[in-house]
């Protein structure tokens, strides 16, 4: 996939200075940056459209960094959401490995920090976000390093680095029972790893799933023979010599370890939002039509947090909502009405669990499983009086279709 950096055509690598004027320039070039880029040009918009990354790489997909990639059973050029001609052909110029540093909606200008100047007419922010540190003593070195073998898992390189980590480790504990540490866990027993999950909340995935599904997974990921420890916390990180050697617990007790893969969640980026005076809580406010609070600005994707019209803010962490949120940013650009209102949708792999997720579930839903928790293969609806809100299914991809094609035409009726 690096054969990207520095290709010529579309792509511009990092290093070559000058100013750049453009109609839409895209800070961010992930899943929501790449989709906006397209959904621009499928929407008719003739201005130049310039996508800038501070990664080396075309944007990709992050899904099998936790999933296949980790396994080894994919390599990273097909980890490409588009290749370096789909760019060419609808004529989007990918500049990467250059980090916008200011942008200036006002003026209409942004610079990089290689030291480009980019003018633009609007700008996109599809920046992400990055892990959520894990701060407790030990964590970094006397010279001020992280101490080798703690690891996170957001990038292409942080999933490189942990594969080739992964293949030598023999006793490898997860900090953090959401659904990246979990998809973690099950790629490093099949590894051969001896593996141990620290939760400090009472359950697995708890933000996400209702209480049944925690206890499933938590039965299946220990009959998989991974240690699960629920409402426990860390005290501390161990090493010697700069490398990791155990993980300290909050109740005294010890793990060893020479592979820690912290998972406790992401923090939405908005440092670039917030000094250009954007508003941002919690993400860079945006509402359906992922306008921001400057005529000027839109943004999608995981850096956000929607302002509803009819509830609560929301923010997804997933694919879905960042195509989905890029398209109505295209829309807003073109001046044209919001595309129809998708159902949000998920899925997480563990071990050969597929767990899939439609539908917007509420706290008061009334919950009923269908199948067999014990054949690891059921569906569970969340209702509200004898109106289906959300569905989760586990090894019932076809349950999963025609749930998320019911939810979305009920949704229809809505709009
Ligand atoms: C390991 C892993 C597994 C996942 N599994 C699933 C799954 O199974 N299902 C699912 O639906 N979702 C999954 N997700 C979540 C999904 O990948 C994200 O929700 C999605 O990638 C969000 O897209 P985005 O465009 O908002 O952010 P990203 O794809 O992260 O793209 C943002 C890009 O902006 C760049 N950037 C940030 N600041 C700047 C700057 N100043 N200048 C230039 N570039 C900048 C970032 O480096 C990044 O490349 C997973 C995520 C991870 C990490």
């Amino acid at each position: 996939m690096t054969g990207a950096e520095g290709a010529a055509g579309a792509v511009t690598r990092a290093g070559a200075e000058g100013a750049l004027s453009t109609g839409t320039l895209i800070v961010g070039a992930g899943q929501a940056g790449s989709q906006l880029a397209l959904s621009l040009r499928q929407g008719g918009y003739e201005s130049p459209v310039l996508l800038v990354g501070d990664e080396p790489h075309l944007p990709y997909q992050r899904p099998p960094l936790s999933k296949a990639y980790l396994a080894g059973d994919v390599e990273p050029d097909r980890l490409l959401l588009r290749g370096e001609s789909a760019y060419q052909r609808i004529d989007v110029q990918v500049l990467t490995g250059d980090p916008v540093v200011t942008v200036d909606p006002d003026a209409g200008v942004a610079r990089t920090a290689a030291g480009r100047t980019i003018v633009f007419d609007h700008l996109a922010l599809t920046l992400g976000g990055r892990p959520r540190e894990l701060s407790v003593p030990g964590m970094v070195t006397d010279t001020g390093f992280r101490v080798q073998g703690i690891h996170y898992l957001r990038s292409l390189d942080d999933a490189r680095g942990l594969r080739e980590r992964l293949a030598d480790a023999r006793r490898v504990v997860v900090i953090g029972g959401g659904f990246i540490g979990l998809e973690f866990a099950a790629g490093a027993r099949k590894a051969g790893a001896e593996v141990t999950v620290v939760e400090a909340a009472g359950r697995l995935m708890g933000r996400a799933v209702p209480e049944e599904v925690s206890e499933f997974y938590l039965g299946a990921h220990e009959r998989r023979g991974t240690r699960v420890l629920l409402g426990t916390g860390l005290s501390g990180i161990r090493s010697s010599d700069g490398k990791v050697t155990g993980v300290e617990l909050a109740d005294g007790g010890m793990l060893d370890a020479d592979l820690v893969l912290v998972g406790v969640g992401l923090v939405p980026e908005t440092d670039l939002a917030m000094e250009a005076g954007l508003a941002c809580e919690g993400g860079i406010i945006v509402d359906e039509r992922s306008a921001t609070s400057h005529p000027r600005v839109v943004a999608a994707g995981d850096c956000t947090v929607v302002h509803r019209t009819d509830g609560p803010p929301v923010r997804h962490e997933s694919v879905n909502n960042a195509v989905e949120q890029a398209k109505a940013a295209a829309a807003t650009i073109l001046g044209e009405p919001a595309p129809e209102r998708v159902e949000p949708w998920f899925w997480s792999d563990q071990y050969d669990l597929k767990l899939q997720m439609v539908g917007r579930p509420g706290p008061g839903d009334e919950l009923q499983i269908e199948g067999d928790l014990a054949e690891e293969s059921f569906v569970l609806v969340h209702r509200v009086g004898d109106r289906v809100t959300a569905v989760l299914t586990v090894n019932s991809p076809r349950r999963f279709m025609a749930a998320r094609r019911d939810l979305q035409s009920f949704a229809a009726t809505l709009a």
